[in-house]
C-alpha cells in the first residue's frame, strides 16, 4: 500500500470515528444533576422525587388514583406560592366512550379536573406565560414519561424560577385531565378558561417513550421570532426546523393543538426515545431514563427565564430554518438564505471547470448515487414487510422493534453502499456526478420546503467547498483533511438525524432513512479508495444477510412484553 493510499484510509477512518462520536455526543441526552445542584438549576434528581409520587400507580381520568395525584399536584402547585385552582368540566361523549372501553364500565357521565396554578408576576397586566402537560395516564399505565416527565419538569422549573425573585410576568401552569382520551383538559381550557385571554405564550411538555432527548418538534405558525428565542436561550437545545415541518403535516395531536388555534406563541417539547415504553404498564419511575427529564427540564427551564423576562413574547414573523448542532447550539437563519448556498454550491463546481468535466464519469457517478438511493429504499422497504411490517401489525410491538429496525436500516445501507459504491474510486468527476441527483433534490426542497431540507443544501454546500479546495492548486495537499472533516461532520448529524427519523416514523417509513444515508455517503466518496472485489462482495452479502435475519427475528419473536393492556 502506497503512502498516499495509506494517508487516504487514515484520513477515512478519523472521519468516521469522530463522525460516530459526534452522533452519539447528540443522541444521548445530558447528564442528570443531583440533589446538591445550585437551587435556581434543574435538577432531575428533585425532579425524580415528584416523578416517584406521581408515576407510584397508573392513573387514568376519572380514577382514585388520579384524584390522588390531583390532590399531591395542587398541594405541590401551593408550596411553590401558586394561587391553585382546580377546574373542573365534564368528559365530552365520545372520550367517555374511549374510557369506557379500557374500563369495561358503562358510566354516563365523567367529570374531568384540570389544576391550574397561577404565580403572581411583577406585572400583571402582561401577558403571561403558560407551561402545560397532562396529569393522566392512559390505562394500566404508571406514566412515568407520558406525562409525568412533564409534569414533574413544570414543578421543577417554578421551583428553579422562584429560587431568581418574584418574575416580570405571571406564569401559570396547566396540568391537564383527559389527554389520553382526547385532549379533553385541554380542549377545555383553550375554549372555556377566561386565564386563556391572560396567555401569551404556551410551552407543552409531551413524552413518547421512557428515554432519548428531549426535542421541540412543534411551534406555533410563523416561528421566525419564537425560534431565535430558543435558539438565544437554551443551553442544550435539541430540535429542528424540519420536524417542526413534518409534524405539521401528520395528523399526530397533543395538548398543544387546542391551544394552537389561539395567538399563542407555542412551543412543543417531548422527549423521543426508548419507544417500546411509550403507553407501556411497564414505564415505571425506574424504567424512566433520568437523564431525559434533565434535558427536558433544562431546556424548558431556559425557555421559561428568557419568555418570563423578555420585554414582549416572540410574534409572528416568516417561519425559521433551525436545527441543533449535536445538542450544543442551534443554527438559525431565514430560508432564503438556502438559494444562497446553493448558489456557492455551483460556483464552487463551475468556478475549476475544466472541458473534462463532463465525462463518461460523471454520468456513472450520478448513477451510482441514484442507484444506491432506489436500491436502498426498495430494500429497506422490502425487509420492513419482511419484518412484519404494514397494516395489521401491532403499532406498540413495532414500536419496540424500533431498535433492531435501525439495525436492519443500517445493514441495508452498508451492504448497498459496498455493493454500488465499494470497488473502485470515483474520479473528482465521479463524485461531482455523485452530488448531481442530491443538488437537485436540494434545489426542489428549497423550492417547495426549505424549512424542512436545510440538511440536504448544507450538505451539498459542504461538499462543494472541500472540492473546490481539493481541485485548487495551491490547497490540493491539505484538501483531503479538509474533505475529513466535511465528512466527519455530516456522518455526525446524518447518524442522529437518521436515528431521529427511525424514532419518528422507521416503523411505518424506515425508506426515508436513505436519505440522510445518501448525504453522509456523498461527504465520503473523495475519501473512498475502494477495495478487491472478493472483500467487497463478502461484505455486501454478509451485512445484507445479517438484515435479512434481524427482519426474520422482528417478525417471528413473540409480541413484545411491554405493549400496552389495552
Ligand atoms: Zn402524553
Amino acid at each position: 500500500m502506497g503512502r498516499m493510499m495509506l494517508k487516504n484510509w487514515l484520513a477515512l477512518l478519523t472521519a468516521v470515528f469522530i463522525g460516530l462520536s459526534l452522533a452519539v455526543i447528540s443522541i444521548v441526552p445530558p447528564s442528570p444533576q443531583g440533589l446538591d445542584t445550585p437551587d435556581d438549576q434543574f435538577s432531575s434528581a428533585r425532579a425524580m422525587v415528584d416523578v416517584r409520587m406521581i408515576a407510584a400507580a397508573p392513573h387514568p381520568t376519572g380514577s382514585e388514583e388520579n384524584a390522588k395525584v390531583r390532590t399531591y399536584l395542587a398541594g405541590q402547585l401551593t408550596a411553590l406560592g401558586m394561587d391553585v385552582d382546580i377546574s373542573a368540566s365534564t368528559l365530552p361523549e365520545k372520550a367517555l366512550a374511549r374510557l369506557n372501553r379500557w374500563s369495561g364500565q358503562s358510566k354516563t357521565e365523567q367529570p374531568i379536573y384540570n389544576v391550574i396554578g397561577v404565580l403572581p408576576g411583577a406585572d400583571r397586566t402582561k401577558p403571561a406565560l403558560l407551561l402545560m402537560a397532562h396529569h393522566d395516564t392512559v390505562w394500566a399505565s404508571p406514566g412515568s414519561a407520558d406525562d409525568t416527565v412533564g409534569i414533574a419538569s413544570i414543578l421543577e422549573i417554578v421551583r428553579a424560577v422562584n429560587e431568581t425573585g418574584q418574575p416580570a410576568r405571571d406564569l401559570i401552569v396547566l396540568f391537564t385531565d383527559g389527554e389520553e382520551v382526547g385532549l379533553s383538559g385541554a380542549r377545555h381550557f383553550f375554549s372555556e378558561n377566561p386565564l386563556r385571554n391572560k396567555v401569551g405564550a404556551v410551552i407543552n411538555f409531551e413524552a413518547r417513550g421512557g428515554g432519548g432527548t428531549a426535542n421541540l418538534f412543534q411551534t406555533s405558525e410563523g416561528n421566525g421570532d419564537a425560534a431565535r428565542l430558543f435558539a438565544r436561550a437554551v443551553r442544550q437545545p435539541s430540535g429542528n426546523s424540519a420536524a417542526t415541518y413534518i409534524y405539521r403535516i401528520l395528523p399526530n395531536d397533543t395538548d398543544l393543538t387546542p391551544a394552537l388555534k389561539g395567538d399563542y406563541a407555542a412551543y412543543n417539547i417531548a422527549n423521543i426515545g426508548k419507544a417500546e415504553y411509550y403507553h407501556s404498564p411497564k414505564i415505571d419511575a425506574d424504567a424512566l431514563s433520568e437523564s431525559t427529564v434533565q434535558h427536558m427540564g433544562s431546556q424548558g427551564l431556559d425557555l421559561t427565564r428568557a419568555l418570563l423576562s423578555a420585554d414582549g413574547f416572540p410574534r409572528k414573523k416568516p417561519d425559521a430554518t433551525f436545527f441543533d448542532l449535536f445538542g450544543l447550539w442551534t443554527v438559525i437563519y431565514a430560508p432564503v438564505w438556502g438559494w444562497a448556498f446553493l448558489g456557492v454550491t455551483l460556483l464552487c463546481y463551475i468556478l475549476p471547470l475544466r472541458r473534462d468535466m463532463l465525462r463518461k464519469d460523471t454520468l456513472v457517478g450520478a448513477v451510482k448515487m441514484v442507484g444506491f438511493m432506489v436500491i436502498g429504499g426498495v430494500v429497506l422497504f422490502g425487509l420492513n414487510a419482511l419484518s412484519g411490517g404494514g397494516s395489521g401489525a401491532d403499532y406498540y410491538d413495532r414500536l419496540a422493534a424500533i431498535p433492531r429496525l435501525e439495525a436492519v436500516a443500517g445493514l441495508t445501507i452498508f451492504a448497498v453502499f459496498f455493493g454500488t459504491f465499494g470497488r473502485s474510486q470515483l474520479s473528482e468527476n465521479g463524485v461531482l456526478g455523485a452530488t448531481l441527483p442530491l443538488f437537485i433534490l436540494a434545489v426542489a426542497g428549497q423550492s417547495i420546503a426549505p424549512t424542512a431540507t436545510y440538511f440536504i443544501s448544507l450538505t451539498v454546500l459542504l461538499c462543494a467547498i472541500a472540492t473546490f479546495i481539493r481541485r485548487s492548486k495551491q490547497t490540493e495537499t491539505y484538501g483531503q483533511w479538509i474533505s475529513a472533516a466535511v465528512a466527519a461532520i455530516l456522518i455526525g448529524y446524518m447518524v442522529s438525524f437518521g436515528h431521529l427519523l427511525m424514532l419518528g416514523v422507521g416503523p411505518d417509513l424506515p425508506s426515508v432513512a436513505i436519505l440522510p444515508a445518501a448525504l453522509a455517503v456523498l461527504a465520503i466518496l473523495p475519501l473512498w479508495r475502494g477495495l478487491p472485489k472478493r472483500v467487497v462482495t463478502v461484505a455486501s452479502i454478509a451485512s445484507l444477510g445479517l438484515a435479512i435475519a434481524i427482519a426474520l427475528w422482528i417478525r417471528l419473536d413473540p409480541i413484545a412484553s411491554t405493549v400496552p393492556l389495552y
